[in-house]
């Protein structure tokens, strides 16, 4: 019987290959589609009992925190336009996603930022196989888990484990915003992982319709599918008493003992209650497990990160979290050292700009067709989202701002110190990083772009009239030469980037 504290399992590991390719289709994709869908092949590594420990725990907060380092590939068309409209936004918001999601297992991901790559022979390359190489990944960013962005991809996500390495499709990477969590279950694969319904098929049919009460959401469930149609010879069995002989949670499906038996079409077989968001998996007789004893399936989780469909994920299990933590853990798995960064890093600005703020603090007509446009200087420093941050100028003072984990990004003009504390990490500590004395100003040179001349005949008469100029007429030296002699000449001359010098003259003959 599987009981709360401390339950030892042996686990049997089956023979595997090296190379692991998972992808995860969406269900609203053609069947025709899945073809080969999650090819997750484990190392030998994996498989050996010895490497993990069968203890049932829920409390990581001791375990030493684990960081990888993160860089992104955004591929686009040679236009430099991404069709999915994908912008740093989303990628952020990837980070803080997959922080929120990993770090109660005391797993971090430091971000260290994206590249644009416009190129049309790799976007419309369907080939994805040879993105690692013509990424130059092994040679160049060897030092990160590397997201590739790629558009021309019908999978909803793949992973490569030796490569550390995840493919997301940019169509679906764009839904991130939106509570998309693909990218969640490929870092599941990239830490160990497994999907819960391996070995049950794919093959399906419809027994009925119409699942849920009115009263739910039969968008969620519109059909009952009778699954698995067969089994290959990992799948689960759904007893959880480790004394039955049916009992193989331990050596088969995931190899994870608290995530429930599941099969591959599942996502088919839930209600969700509109009021309360309950999700609720429908039980029914015919759809049994594979033990020969007409088990049922009953709690199916497919609100597991690492499950199939289209409802909100939500968990890893803790089993999930000890697997994962020992996979990364064992020094025979190569892939990952390379890869991890100390714990400061994740205190440490992911961007900064030194520069020009939005303050303008004058502006001079140059008169050769350019304004001097002098702003402030700021020293920006940009900090990674997905923490519970406290921000402070000095270590006795309050915060002087706090965030929630989630999207927003904390930026702030560093021109002293900042402290950062992040919860996550420890919740005693205050990191400081030095800013730069952001003191002067910096002036540039903006071309004029536009100008107008309103002439009056007396400075206190409402009537005048109005005289456009393009940017030669704006530009011209000799503008004021031009305008009539004994009124008044309110002259506007705008750069092409939107700063605007004015004065008003009075034009005598001489
Ligand atoms: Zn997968």
């Amino acid at each position: 019987m599987l009981t709360k504290g401390i339950s030892v399992y042996h686990f049997y590991f089956f023979m595997m290959k090296k190379l692991i390719i998972i992808l995860l289709l969406l269900p609203f994709l053609a069947y025709s589609q899945i073809t080969g869908s999650c090819d997750f092949i484990p190392t030998p590594n994996m498989l050996d009992a010895s490497k993990y420990s069968t203890t049932l725990r829920s409390d990581f907060s001791t375990d030493d925190p684990i960081v990888f380092n993160v860089y992104y590939h955004l591929i686009n068309p040679s236009d430099g336009i991404n069709p999915d409209g994908i912008t740093e936004d989303h990628i952020l918001a990837s980070i803080a996603q997959l922080n929120i999601n990993f770090n109660q297992y005391n797993i971090f991901y430091k971000y260290r930022g994206y590249r644009t790559i416009d190129d049309d022979v790799l976007y419309y390359d369907t080939d994805h196989s040879q993105y690692f190489d013509l990424l130059n990944l092994e040679t160049d960013y060897a030092d990160s888990i590397n997201v590739m962005i790629i558009p021309t991809y019908v999978a909803a996500g793949g992973a490569l484990f030796q490569e550390q390495y995840v493919k997301m499709p940019a169509w679906n990477f764009a839904n991130i915003l939106i509570g998309n969590t693909t990218i969640t279950h490929e870092f599941g694969h990239l830490a160990g992982l497994m999907h819960p319904f391996r070995g049950t098929s794919a093959s399906s049919e419809t027994i009925f319709n119409d699942v849920c009460p009115p009263i739910l959401d039969v968008t969620y469930s519109n059909e009952y599918l009778i699954t698995p149609g067969t089994y290959t010879s990992a799948s689960e069995n759904v007893t959880r008493d480790a004394n039955s002989s049916y009992f193989n949670a331990a050596v088969t499906g995931d190899m994870v003992i608290d995530t429930p038996a599941q099969f591959y079409h599942a996502t088919y077989n839930f209600c969700k209650n509109l009021t309360t968001g309950e999700i609720t998996y429908i039980s029914h007789p015919d759809i049994i497990d594979n033990s020969g004893t007409d088990e049922p399936y009953i709690d199916v989780d497919i609100q597991n990160f690492m499950a199939y469909g289209y409802m909100g994920k939500i968990h890893f299990t803790n089993g999930q979290g000890v697997r994962m933590r020992e996979t990364i853990l064992d020094p025979t798995n190569t892939e990952f050292t390379p890869r991890m960064t100390v714990v400061s890093a994740l205190y440490e600005p992911y961007k900064n700009y030194l520069g020009a703020g939005d303050i303008v603090i004058s502006i001079e007509d140059l008169g050769n067709g350019f304004l001097l446009v002098c702003r402030n200087i700021v020293n920006l420093d940009y900090f990674q989202p997905g923490f519970d941050y406290d921000f402070y100028l000095d270590a006795n003072s309050d915060p002087f701002d706090s965030f929630t984990a989630g999207y927003d990004v904390p930026i702030f003009n560093n021109t002293y110190q900042i402290g950062t504390k992040i919860y996550q990490l420890d919740d005693s500590s205050i990191v400081f990083t030095s800013g730069v004395c952001a003191r002067g100003q910096i002036c540039v040179e903006e071309a004029i772009g536009s100008g107008k001349v309103l002439t009056f005949t007396n400075y206190n008469n409402p009537n005048y009239t109005e005289q456009t100029l393009d940017s030669i007429q704006a530009s011209d030296p000799n503008l004021i030469q031009q305008l009539e002699n004994n009124k008044y000449h309110h002259i506007e001359k705008t750069s092409i980037k939107g700063n605007k010098v004015e004065e008003t003259i009075y034009k005598t003959d001489n």
